[in-house]
């Protein structure tokens, strides 16, 4: 990964666009280096919960490096706008809150009426612009104060990435991971395969 880039473009290159969502990923990721004093190669030993899948979400994978992949990114399919962020190192951890009043402003409201239609005029168009510019400007400017509550936390640490073997489902015949397989009295199932059984 390019380390010469700015956060804000790390997160726009790997998210594919600008969007109100992911400026609050920026600024919470942000606020989170600063709070637990993060460095950017640090990222092995950072550790993100988040408890909603959308846009912001990227932003996080994209300048905490704290991705699927690595086992550093923790899913809850709450959907909150809410990210725990853990260090490792010193085993601190902040729990960064959304504010609802965040986005609800009139340029907010303006932004998602907008975004709702598919139908825009070339005037639209260009409102559209503008209001994404004026958002832009607001979130990456305005206090932390303004779009999060934050508190630290104390959080169990999910043990780190580890490898476990792989079964082969009696069923599909695919290969799944131990901790994922199912034991039935017809062997060993997947998920989905031991789903199907069930109906
Ligand atoms: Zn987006
Ligand atoms: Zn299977």
């Amino acid at each position: 990964m390019c380390k010469d880039m700015t956060p804000l473009e790390l997160a726009i290159q790997f998210h594919g666009h600008i969007c109100p969502g992911l400026l609050m990923g920026v600024r919470a990721s942000q606020l989170a280096m600063q709070h637990l004093d993060l460095k950017r190669d640090q990222d092995e030993d950072v550790v993100a919960i988040v408890e909603t899948d959308s846009c912001g979400v990227d932003a996080l994978q994209a300048i905490l490096g704290c991705t699927f992949g690595k086992g550093n990114l923790i899913f809850k399919d709450y959907g909150k706008a809410v990210y725990t962020v853990i260090n490792r190192q010193d085993g601190r951890a902040v729990r960064i809150v959304q504010r609802r009043s965040a986005s609800s402003g009139k340029t907010g409201q303006r932004y998602r009426e907008l975004k709702g239609r598919e139908d825009l005029n070339p005037a639209e168009k260009e409102e559209m612009e503008q209001v994404l510019q004026e958002l832009f400007e607001q979130l990456m400017t305005c206090p932390y104060e303004e779009l999060f509550d934050w508190q630290d936390v104390d959080v169990k640490l999910p043990p780190k990435a580890s490898l476990y073997s792989t079964l082969t489902c009696s069923n599909c015949q695919e290969g799944v991971m131990e901790t994922r397989a199912v034991e039935t009295a017809d062997g060993v199932l997947c998920i989905p395969c031991f789903d199907l059984q069930r109906r």
